[in-house]
């Protein structure tokens, strides 16, 4: 198969404005080339399966010049591998995009072109400037800041005076030699102006001023950054909403609980926060194959998949046996949760039994009274609930634990655990799992939040006092603590 080259852009930083066809296409990709101005927390996102290679520029230091950047996509497309070529924003608006798509299609590699969130649009809108206003402005200019001189393309008569709102990029480093040029154009000094760095992500910092005063007012701020004028800067004050969270800035962790989407730690982003999960679970190899190997080699009645983690590693392990799915054919299949189903049914299983509820406890019901001489496998984790198991052999069946792999606790790096604010813990064994993975002292000085009086125990007894504890034993409630006690 020949291999092909998207040109995917990612946005201005934020994962939420990835575009959905950028997500899928990250998830398929053999080969990421990404630039430097792509966020970490979507180069986090790229699967294991793909190779990253960084061929990023920021402004000094180039990893690879242009002509190998297309060399390298060139060759790896001609492999037949699917290439994603990551860029910040969208692809064709200051990124070199187009030149890239040339030198493919001259190379005769087929290319897609994935437009992507600008940040000169969604830069103003994470600071509250509609880029355009009836009230303020009916047109929008995309300028590049980075020419230091006038031999080269910037009208700076006609740019001054065309009124509406006006972008730059790439100029924060040539920020005092526009507002000159402008002024000395005609723009008068009193024209509002905004700087946006690092738009989009917990770090955003925005700044406002006039022409007249804004130079001492950019003073430390970091690249990347936008420049904005017009009169729409004036809005920025009124809907000003990403920075005014109450949690904006703030570093909190979320101690996930097994098989528990996090609600608290969407709860705590909306607020503003950077989340940081801690301690994250990896899915690692079973200590022994030997009781996997067994629900495959031998016949059962049922199969029992619960998690589409089990399902991945059974059918890895069947593979490397040399079978298939046609192994199956005699055996009923049931799949705990909508994930699980899918799964299978990706692999050409369709499950006979699936639950309403993603529990496995769920499929009891379902399952007959009378399991005398019937013989199931269940397949999941080591870490695991038995109920189901043991239900199922009180009613007289045989069961077998195959167990498919292991969820291992893995602290982030510490990094990551930097400057935390809060800590916040849903239960009891939450607040084991994450002490047992992550030093204490890594988080001295954060506050620590809990959900109720049981899990408060269980904090104390790690040695450390609870600063706040949530009214109701709700997530919403937990969250609210922490916002009335770090805002
Ligand atoms: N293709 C990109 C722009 C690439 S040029 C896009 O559509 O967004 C690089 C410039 O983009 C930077 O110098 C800066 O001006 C701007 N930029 C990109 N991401 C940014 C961000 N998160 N915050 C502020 N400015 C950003």
């Amino acid at each position: 198969m020949s291999g092909k080259v998207f040109l995917v852009g990612a946005g201005p930083g934020d994962p939420g404005l990835l575009t959905v066809r950028a997500a899928e296409l990250l998830a398929s990709a053999d080969l990421v080339a990404t630039d430097a101005l792509v966020s970490k927390e979507i180069v986090a996102r790229i699967p294991k399966s793909a190779e990253i290679v960084y061929v990023g520029k920021r402004a000094a230091a180039h990893t690879l010049p242009q002509d190998q950047i297309n060399q390298l996509l060139i060759d790896e497309a001609k492999k037949g591998k699917r290439v994603v070529r990551l860029k910040g924003g969208d692809p064709f608006v200051f990124g070199r995009g187009g030149e890239e798509a040339e030198e493919l299609m001259a190379a005769g590699v087929p290319v897609e072109i994935v437009p992507g969130i600008s940040s000169s649009i969604a830069g103003p809108a994470y600071a509250g400037i509609p880029v355009t206003h009836r009230a303020y402005s009916t047109s929008l200019t995309l300028v590049t800041g980075h020419e230091s001189d006038e031999s080269t393309g910037v009208d700076w008569p006609v740019i001054s005076k065309l009124g509406g709102t006006i972008v730059f990029l790439m100029g924060l480093g040539n920020l005092g030699f526009i507002v000159r040029k402008l002024r000395e154009h005609g723009m008068p000094e009193m024209k509002p102006i905004a700087l946006i760095s690092k738009a989009t992500t917990p770090e955003q910092r925005s700044v406002t001023g006039t022409l007249a005063d804004i130079e001492p007012r950019a003073e430390g701020l970091p690249s990347p950054a936008l420049i904005v004028v017009g009169d729409v800067v004036k809005m920025h004050d009124v809907i000003n909403w990403f920075e005014s969270r109450p949690l904006f800035g703030k570093r909190v962790v979320v101690t996930r609980a097994r098989e528990q989407a996090s609600r608290l730690g969407r709860l705590l982003e909306e607020a503003g926060a950077q989340v940081v999960e801690a301690p994250t679970i990896e899915i690692a190899p079973p200590d022994s194959f030997d009781s996997l190997d067994r629900a495959i080699d031998d016949n059962w009645h049922w199969l029992i998949f619960t998690s589409a983690n089990g399902v991945t590693s059974f059918f890895e392990r069947l593979a490397a046996k040399g079978k298939d799915a046609r192994s199956l054919v005699t055996t009923k299949i049931a799949a705990v949760g909508e994930s699980t189903a899918a799964s299978l049914r990706g692999r050409g299983v369709s499950p006979d039994l699936v639950p309403d509820k993603f529990q496995s406890v769920a499929l009891l019901p379902l399952l007959a009274q009378d399991q005398n001489g019937v013989r199931t496998a269940v397949v999941r984790a080591e870490e695991g609930k038995d109920e189901l198991m043991e239900e199922l052999r009180r009613r007289g069946g045989e069961v077998h634990l195959a167990v498919a792999y292991r969820n291992e606790a893995v602290a982030p790096d510490a990094n990551e655990l930097r400057a935390i604010d809060a800590v916040t813990f849903t239960s009891a064994s939450t607040v084991d799992n994450f002490f047992a993975a992550v030093d204490p002292a890594s988080v001295e000085g954060a506050v620590i939040a809990s959900i109720g009086p049981v899990t408060s125990e269980a904090v104390r007894r790690h040695g450390r006092a609870v600063d706040v504890e949530a009214e109701k034993a709700t997530v919403e409630s937990l969250c609210e603590a922490v916002i009335l006690r770090l805002s």
